[in-house]
């Protein structure tokens, strides 16, 4: 009889296609899947008929896009607010599982932010795995984060947050997740009880590879070694393309792409909740005009702060850059990416991104806001040397200059040669033999092993 997995996400952009994807993967090892999720941004069940949806009742079901200031809070939020409705959901399922031909279920997958999911867990007896979004250097950042503020850093200012992490090189202090954020001891209690909650589980499931991240997955491997960790990344990789968007994307792109010459287009989109100012996006504006290059541009409602759903474009803009230019509200990310016309991605480095341009061999620039983004972007550039980044304010001539730099200078040719590079590991890892292949059957043979302990505890207390 198939074994049944309840896998619960984060209902941000950026952790439920992720999660949709580790569905899939376990799927296609013969598990059957049931997803609890909260009203607010359901994913949609229709992309993905196989598997069962439970909507939590009465979950937060406004539907408005969340910027950097309200996503910690939100998180905490739904923390706190989801238990009792979460623990009756998740005990109807698994109680469910006794009526005649139900699977068992084998044990509970949630992000790694639903810390409070490991006590109601627990409470049931039913082993939590944990799927942390981010790539093992964040992780493993966020792990020493209590050390960070005993060490005072979490206090540095001005000039202070240019130094380097003792501790943690290459990361500078202003690098560390908890600065920028609009609260950070919210913030910093947030990623205390992940951190701790995870050490609670019973495995942690990274979408990331070996070859990408060794020294880093060795690091947490010694951190926190009861827990099991399986880096089966890149997910997106594993699963046939479709789409688990909130956003409806804008196809129209590929034809635009379509006539474009190879490598010559530079793709910029800073994901689904980064928030800039509207100076920044001027001076980005002009900086692509001014660049002469090709540009796909992501301007998603709320991307602007304040713009009170106006164009936020300079008037003339669309005028200046011609047929040079495409700006839409949502694109299909990972065939821009995979397309032969695309040459550079200008990202704010949020995890999917990033590893989706890993996969396609794009090199980048980072605009990283916030959070995980800023290890991201100092990884892109100092570790795998892939890209550049504004370190500094944006200015439309240094803007101008740095796409030049990436898009036709010999510089950005030997990025994309180093990405060629990582774009071949990524795609072995997954193969038969490769690391996350092997770290995938053994994620299979523990969560198996769950389910026997499982069958043997019934059988002796019957
Ligand atoms: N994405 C997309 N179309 C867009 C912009 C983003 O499909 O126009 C997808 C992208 O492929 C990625 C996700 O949205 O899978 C964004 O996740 P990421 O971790 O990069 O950033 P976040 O949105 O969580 O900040």
């Amino acid at each position: 009889m198939r074994k049944r997995l309840v896998l619960f996400p984060l209902p941000l952009q950026g952790h439920q296609t992720p999660m949709l994807q580790l569905a899939n993967i376990l799927y296609s090892k013969g598990f059957s899947i049931s997803i609890i999720h909260t009203q607010y941004n359901a994913p949609n069940s229709e992309i993905n008929p196989h598997f069962t949806f439970h909507p939590i009742p009465n979950s937060l079901s406004q539907c408005e896009t969340y910027s950097k200031e309200d996503v910690i809070r939100l998180i905490i939020k739904l923390n706190a607010l989801l238990v009792a409705p979460f623990r009756d959901l998740l005990a109807g399922i698994v109680s469910d599982e006794n009526a005649a031909n139900k699977e068992p279920v084998a044990c509970l997958i949630t992000d790694a932010m639903w810390y409070f999911t490991q006590d109601v867990a627990d409470n049931l007896n039913l082993p939590r795995i944990v799927l942390r979004t981010s790539n093992a250097a964040c992780f493993y950042a966020f792990f020493y984060c209590p050390v960070f503020k005993y060490k005072g850093y979490l206090s540095a200012k001005g000039s202070e947050l240019e130094a380097e992490v003792p501790e943690f090189p290459p990361l500078k202090m202003k690098d560390i997740p908890i600065h920028g954020t609009p609260d950070p001891e919210q913030t910093y209690e947030l990623v205390c009880a992940m951190i701790e909650k995870t050490k609670a589980s019973s495995g942690l499931i990274l979408n990331t590879f070996q070859q990408l991240e060794l020294t880093s997955l060795s690091a947490i491997r010694k951190a926190i070694p009861p827990i099991p960790i399986f880096a089966i990344g890149p997910f997106h990789k594993q699963v046939p393309a479709s789409s688990s968007s909130l956003f409806a994307p804008d196809q129209s792109c590929i034809s635009w792409l379509n006539v474009q010459a190879p490598n010559s287009v530079l793709y910029v989109s800073f994901g689904s909740i980064a928030a800039i100012e509207m100076k920044e996006f001027t001076e980005i504006a002009l900086g692509l005009a001014n660049s002469k290059q090709p540009f796909l541009w992501v301007v998603r409602p709320g991307l602007v702060r304040c713009s009170d759903g106006n164009d936020p474009l300079p008037s003339g803009f669309m005028e200046m850059v011609a047929e040079r230019g495409r700006v839409v509200k949502w694109a299909p990310q990972q065939e821009v990416l995979a397309h032969p016309a695309v040459g550079g991605f200008w990202t704010h480095t949020g995890w999917n991104s990033t590893l989706e341009s890993i996969c396609e061999g794009v090199p980048m620039l980072c605009l990283p806001c916030f959070g995980d983004q800023m290890i991201n972007a100092r990884y892109v550039t100092d570790v795998w040397k892939v890209g550049f980044r504004f370190e500094d304010q944006l200015r439309r001539d240094d803007v101008e200059k740095v796409i030049r730099r990436l898009m036709v200078d010999k510089e950005g040719q030997e990025m994309r040669q180093k990405m060629t590079s990582l774009k071949e590991k990524a795609c072995l890892s997954k193969e038969p033999g490769g690391p996350s292949y092997s770290s995938l059957e053994s994620l299979v043979a523990h969560i198996s092993s769950f389910s026997m302990k499982g069958q043997l505890l019934l059988f002796l207390t019957h």
